[in-house]
């Protein structure tokens, strides 16, 4: 293990990837560099926040092309790391137009029901939640033919680590619906790419896009790329021979033999929806953050503010994902934030090796890793996490079903 000196200021994305670079550079796949779209930071969180008005959000939000006509919210980065909890950004657009609302709150529930299902299923959500796929071989971003709006998704993929909703499910159709090629290699290719990149969220979009998760695949043809980004097929070589004019024939998908999205136990509910209030059995010396949390917001981290804060880069599993250095850029970001308010030591190692004999405080984390990590450290602090809709035992086979379970959704009020 080693201890890192704390990364430069976060305006400064240059710095903040030679930092990357020298410390962490080895754990990449490609030359960090920053993300021209995003900082990292929760400066930068509370300005995209404060900026984003809800307004036209229902008609643009599958706008793709150009960037001008586009009304997502582009938070998601600072949503996917805790810097923007999802109660803080459900009241922030509280007074717009009620149809932009309530599309856009209903995003947040996608968001919402991603994680429920994750911190239920763990790993199981990358297996087929409901429907089989067939896979057939050849699975390469460099067996993609040579298209307009395919090469925009893995370009804008690739510099700026973020793409609109509409985009992702193109490429998870292309890849799976069309070409049949197995969902996991695609959603890796996502997941080391995507500020956002969650095995949540991105599991399940991989899932919905290629009907696993509904037995109702999306099929993407050229209509979506004319209806979505006009005139984008006239700068195409093939637009005289599009290879998707028309929509593809899927495979048929099976049922799969075992579906692990039933209800469970209320025990089993409560242990993933964490605690309700703060468990605290000794004094903290230090708070423990995770990228999942890395914030202002995080709740151990405003109930102690007199402790260091300590956050370790996870050397085996970084050695294992190869994550894009863009990604590692915005954690340091993020990193460099921390460090102009509070006390912050940075670590790279193993994190139970790193945290070992500590007395820590942290927020209660509904993901499999920080389950099994935190089960081996001493945590003195334990706070509850800040759920939109807390989790109960029903069953998640389907946002639909799971949507209608819940009346009105009135979170806990989002603390700053
Ligand atoms: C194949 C595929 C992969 C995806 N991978 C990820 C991922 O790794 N991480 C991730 O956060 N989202 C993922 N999504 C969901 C969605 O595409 C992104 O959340 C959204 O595009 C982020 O941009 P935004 O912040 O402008 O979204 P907006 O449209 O402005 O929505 C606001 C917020 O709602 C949430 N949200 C919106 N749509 C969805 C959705 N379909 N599922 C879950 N949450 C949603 C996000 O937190 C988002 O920031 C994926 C979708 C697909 C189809």
């Amino acid at each position: 293990m080693i201890r890192l000196p704390s990364p430069p200021a976060p305006a400064d994305g240059d710095a903040a990837a030679q930092w990357v670079r020298s410390h962490l550079g080895d754990l990449c796949c490609d030359t960090a560099t920053a993300s021209p779209a995003f900082v990292g930071g929760q400066a930068a969180a509370d300005r995209a926040l404060s900026e984003f008005d809800v307004r036209g959000y229902a008609a643009g939000r599958n706008e793709v092309w150009p960037a001008t006509r586009r009304a997502a919210s582009k938070l998601s980065p600072y949503i996917r790391h805790g810097l923007l909890p999802l109660p803080l950004v459900w009241e922030h657009v509280e007074s717009g137009p009620g149809r932009d609302v309530d599309k856009f709150r209903e995003e947040l529930l996608w968001q919402e029901y991603a994680r429920h299902l994750y911190a239920r299923v763990g790993a199981g959500n990358a297996r087929p939640l409901r429907y089989e796929p067939q896979s057939t071989g050849v699975e390469s971003v460099s067996d993609l033919p040579d298209m307009a709006c395919l090469r925009m998704v893995t370009a804008e993929l690739e510099s700026d680590g973020w793409l609109v909703n509409q985009a992702r499910m193109w490429f998870a159709s292309h890849w799976t619906v069309r070409n049949g090629w197995d969902w996991r290699r695609g959603e890796d290719y996502f997941f080391r790419h995507l500020l956002d990149g969650s095995r949540a969220a991105n599991r399940l979009g991989w899932q919905w896009t290629a009907g696993m998760a509904t037995g109702r695949p999306y099929g993407f043809s050229q209509y979506q790329v004319r209806t979505r980004a006009p005139g984008l097929c006239s700068t195409c070589q093939l637009q005289s021979r599009c290879p998707i004019g028309s929509r593809p024939e899927p495979a048929p998908l099976d049922p799969v033999p075992e579906v692990i999205v039933g209800p469970v136990s209320d025990e089993h509910a409560m242990a993933i929806a964490g605690p309700h209030r703060t468990i605290s059995t000794t004094t903290p010396e230090a708070v423990w953050v995770t990228a999942e949390s890395i914030g202002a917001a995080d709740p151990a981290v405003l109930a102690n503010p007199a402790l260091p804060v300590v956050f370790v880069f996870d050397e085996p599993m970084l050695r294992r994902l190869r994550l894009s250095g863009k990604r590692l850029v915005f954690l340091a970001q993020c990193l460099a934030d921390l460090a102009t308010w509070r006390d912050l030591e940075v670590w790279r190692g193993d994190p139970v090796e790193v945290l070992a004999g500590r007395a820590l405080a942290a927020t209660h984390t509904p993901v499999p890793g920080w389950r099994r990590r935190s089960a081996r450290l001493l945590l003195a602090q334990v706070h509850p996490w800040p759920w939109l809709v807390t989790p109960d035992s029903g069953s998640l086979a389907s946002f639909s079903t799971w949507r209608r379970r819940l009346q009105t959704v009135q979170p806990r009020r989002a603390r700053r």
